[in-house]
């Protein structure tokens, strides 16, 4: 966080250094993308005002005004941007609310918020982003999470039920309505040949449950056709035939890796690594919330898959995305009782 530093100094330098980031080429109107702003006076909290010509003349005005952070998930914080700077900086460093309140001297509810904003803002423009596909040799893999209802004691309440038992096997898979929903882990591995490669790409999908019918789609999706595709022998997997060149391994006997007569190393262990990683992150939020355990598993995906990058490198593509979307998911997240049902993120 060193080179955070300077823009520390207090709130305009903070609002200086997110506004280059926001804008590098120089600053553009949010509402109808024109260059032609005049910088009027500063606010309180140190953040530019901007008075866009061009929307003045269309709207019969004598200006029109907006600031830094018109049109950002920022727009409606009531937080400063110094304070938002040092968030952001906590909140890649995978602190909880607790700690990210503590640290920056703020009310931990205001840390909770942040955090849910930062991941979410994530969250929509870079999970869901379309382009975004892995490629060549890809890992397919499932993992269970506990997650109930913390952070909604009405829904406590509701649901009015014994505490849950450890340790007993209910029959099946488990699913998000048994309190355990699946996440689908999607790896391309690393490319050892080239030293400069990025980390391995990673894509992570928390489910309701694990069917064909739900996998199909973010599958097809996320991974290329004609790829290599990796999975043990789950026959939830079969349909991937058809588009993918896939290969499985049978842990049922005893077989965990083999080495093909094409050279192809047939695992998943890239997959397994990394549940463990994301399970050391995932326990430090001590009890996690459906409502938002997908929110926390897209920023171990966004660090993870960022990992071979310079601090500072990580810290401005975060910025950058998030200030890519007004934080139109969020709202939405908002009125829904749980999580968005996927089928309204993939179409
Ligand atoms: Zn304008």
């Amino acid at each position: 966080m060193k080179h955070l530093i300077p823009y520390l100094h207090d709130d305009q330098k903070a609002a200086d250094y997110l506004r280059q980031l926001r804008w590098p080429n120089g600053v553009m109107c949010p509402r109808c993308g024109s260059g032609a702003v005049e910088s009027r006076e500063r606010g309180d909290n140190g953040l530019q005002r901007f008075n866009c010509v061009h929307c003045a003349v269309r709207l019969g005005q004598q200006c029109a005004l907006c600031t830094d952070w018109t049109h950002s998930i920022f727009e409606e914080s009531k937080l400063r941007p110094l304070d938002w700077l040092l968030v952001i900086g906590l909140w890649q460093l995978k602190l909880n609310a607790t700690e990210i309140a503590a640290a920056a001297d703020i009310q931990e509810r205001t840390a909770q918020r942040c955090i849910n904003r930062l991941d979410g803002g994530i969250y929509e423009t870079y999970h869901l982003d379309p382009r975004r596909q892995l490629a060549h040799q890809v890992e397919a893999d499932e993992c269970y999470q506990s997650a109930g209802s913390k952070g909604l004691p009405r829904d406590v309440e509701r649901r009015d039920r014994a505490p849950r038992s450890r340790g007993i096997q209910l029959r099946g898979r488990a699913t998000a309505e048994t309190g355990r929903p699946p996440i689908l882990g999607l790896v391309q591995r690393r490319d050892k040949a080239d030293p400069d490669a990025p980390a391995a790409q990673v894509s992570l999908e928390v489910l309701e449950h694990v069917r064909t019918a739900t996998i199909k789609p973010i599958i097809a999706a996320r991974v290329k056709g004609g790829a290599q595709f990796f999975t043990d022998e789950y026959n939830i997997y079969h349909f991937a035939e058809a588009n993918y060149d896939h290969r499985t391994v049978n842990h049922g006997a005893g077989e965990y890796a083999r080495r093909d007569p094409d050279g192809a190393c047939v695992h998943c262990n890239t997959m397994e690594g990394l549940w463990s990683g994301l399970r050391n992150f995932l326990d430090r939020f001590k009890g996690i919330s459906q409502r938002f355990l997908h929110l926390r598993v897209v920023r171990y995906e966004f660090l993870h898959n960022h990992g071979h990058l310079h601090w500072r490198q990580t810290f401005e593509a975060a910025v950058r995305c998030i200030f890519s979307t007004p934080g139109e998911y969020l709202r939405r997240m908002a009125h829904q009782y749980r999580r968005i049902p996927l089928t309204l993120c993939y179409r």
